[in-house]
């Protein structure tokens, strides 16, 4: 390794310059080059593609101001890195860490290879309050319930505190044959086209890291009070939508957690919001021990359901129109911002797996491909978790009824009357039952595509038969 060779900052789910220990790793070391490598192999959704966008166009911002920029290669990722690496004579390639199974693979492999080729590999804790096997059992095993993990988590005291954006910040060169090479943000292609389907993503997002510190201040200084008791409202403005920029990066659950604990010992609203954080971390180190989370049942015996096939409910469920009030709110949500609200999320995924019956991982996809928060590991956890069959899950027999989960949470019908036009005239006691009406539901509302009573009885039929298979 030459004296000075540069050091390679290989960004990925990690989108930011402050609180990036493999950032702070290579400026320590000697000239850095930023890297982010788009991996066809790595299919990612629509909105995810749009906000990867927006990310990427912020952190090479971001470089720029402080006389860098970001190396942007597209391809399969192996051969992208290690060909950098030789190209600039690196004398390290560095990076934080992630959980998925092919991620991780990608990355032990790329870590054996550079170490064959003579050159150092380091890898960082980044994206997790603390990395997945250190949170065990007595017995060293993984915790399979959220109650006691998030009780260890606690005992383990605070995570290490963040660091600061790298003081000195000294770029290699880039020479004109790899400048070739390199890709820019709409080289890679990830706006839609036509048509245009992001004009409501980008009425509402503001991807990067300085909005992430703005939304997190902003929560903290006007929302977290609160929060506890409003926060399964989804027509109040109680969460902190800070989702997406956790998904990319832009701010790390450690800089969330110290900064919550800057304003004093939490009270029971900030004691709730971290313990949602947690969450965050108890579905990323479930994927670490279950890899194959999106496509198998976490509890095999449920890997039995007689899943229906209906591609005219799911499409129905898609486009929010199933004819309930909350169920359509919500996919109508999801639709124009990329982001439902967590307690919408719920219903509408308990609609789909118990009154349909239709297949979770159906369910999975579509969130996949229309959230901007879309996430291995909380997506798949959490659709399980509502089906019945993950990791310290509901009960299948906890069916939600989608008008008293409206009634409840949605009292006055603002959320529903946001998003359903078509209703948006009844008052609150009727929205969420338009057809009880004396008149029947408005013109232009869809009619019910599932009886709620028979939905409801199929459902813990299937889901009997399947425990007893
Ligand atoms: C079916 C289903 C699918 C989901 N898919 C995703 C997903 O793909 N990506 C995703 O980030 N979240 C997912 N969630 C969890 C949750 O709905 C969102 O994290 C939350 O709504 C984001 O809004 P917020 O940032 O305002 O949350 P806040 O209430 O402000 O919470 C703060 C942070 O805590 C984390 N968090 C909160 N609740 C959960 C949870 N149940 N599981 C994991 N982390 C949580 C998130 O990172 C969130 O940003 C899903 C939930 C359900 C029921």
């Amino acid at each position: 390794m030459t004296k000075n060779a540069p050091t390679i900052m290989w960004f990925r789910d990690d989108l930011r310059l402050a609180d990036n220990p493999a950032l702070s790793d290579a400026a320590a070391t000697g000239p850095v080059i930023c890297l982010y490598v788009h991996d066809p192999a790595f299919p990612s959704g629509g909105a995810e593609r749009w906000w990867l966008h927006g990310a990427l166009a912020a952190l090479d911002q971001d470089l720029q101001a402080r006389g860098g920029r970001l190396c942007i290669m597209a391809g399969p990722t192996q051969p992208c890195v290690l060909w950098l690496a030789q190209q600039v004579g690196a004398g390290a390639v560095v990076w934080n860490r992630r959980y998925g199974g092919p991620a991780r693979q990608v990355d032990a492999d790329i870590k054996t290879a550079l170490r064959t080729m003579g050159l150092q590999a380091r890898s960082h804790p980044g994206n997790m309050l603390h990395e997945p096997w250190q949170v065990r059992t007595r017995q060293g095993t993984s915790f399979r319930v959220y109650t006691p993990w998030w009780r260890a988590v606690q005992a383990m005291g605070p995570p290490p505190p963040p660091v600061p954006v790298p003081a000195t910040l000294a770029f290699a060169p880039i020479a004109p044959h790899i400048a070739e090479r390199l890709e820019t943000p709409a080289g890679l292609d990830l706006l839609p086209a036509r048509p245009d389907w992001a004009q409501g993503l980008r009425e509402t997002w503001q991807p990067g890291e300085r909005a992430a510190h703005e939304r997190l201040d902003h929560f903290l200084s006007e929302r977290l009070a609160g929060y506890a008791r409003l926060r399964d409202l989804p027509g109040q403005p109680a969460t902190s939508g800070l989702s997406p920029h956790l998904r990319f990066g832009h701010v790390s659950p450690r800089q969330i957690w110290h900064a919550v604990m800057a304003r004093g010992a939490p009270d029971a609203d900030g004691t709730c919001f971290l313990g949602e954080v947690g969450w965050r971390d108890f579905a990323h180190a479930t994927l670490f021990d279950c890899p194959d989370m999106a496509t198998r049942s976490l509890r095999p015996e449920y890997d039995a359901m007689p899943w229906r096939t209906d591609p005219v409910g799911l499409r129905a469920w898609q486009q929010g129109r199933t004819g309930y009030p909350i169920v359509d709110a919500g996919m109508r949500e999801l639709w124009h911002t990329g982001w439902m609200h967590n307690r919408v999320r719920m219903i509408v995924a308990s609609f789909l797996t118990k009154h349909l019956l239709l297949d979770w991982r159906a369910g999975e996809r579509w969130f996949a491909d229309t959230l901007v928060d879309a996430d291995a590991a909380s997506n798949a956890f959490n659709w399980q978790w509502v089906a019945g069959c993950g990791l310290d899950a509901a009960p299948y027999f906890r069916i939600f009824n989608p008008v008293l989960q409206g009634e409840k949470f949605d009292p006055a019908g603002d959320y529903v009357r946001r998003w359903v036009p078509e209703i948006a005239h009844l008052d609150g006691k009727t929205i969420h039952a338009p057809w009880k009406m004396a008149t029947g539901a408005p013109r232009g509302y869809p009619p019910c595509i599932v009886d709620l009573a028979g939905g409801r009885a199929r459902a813990l039929d299937a889901w009997k038969n399947a425990v007893k298979a």
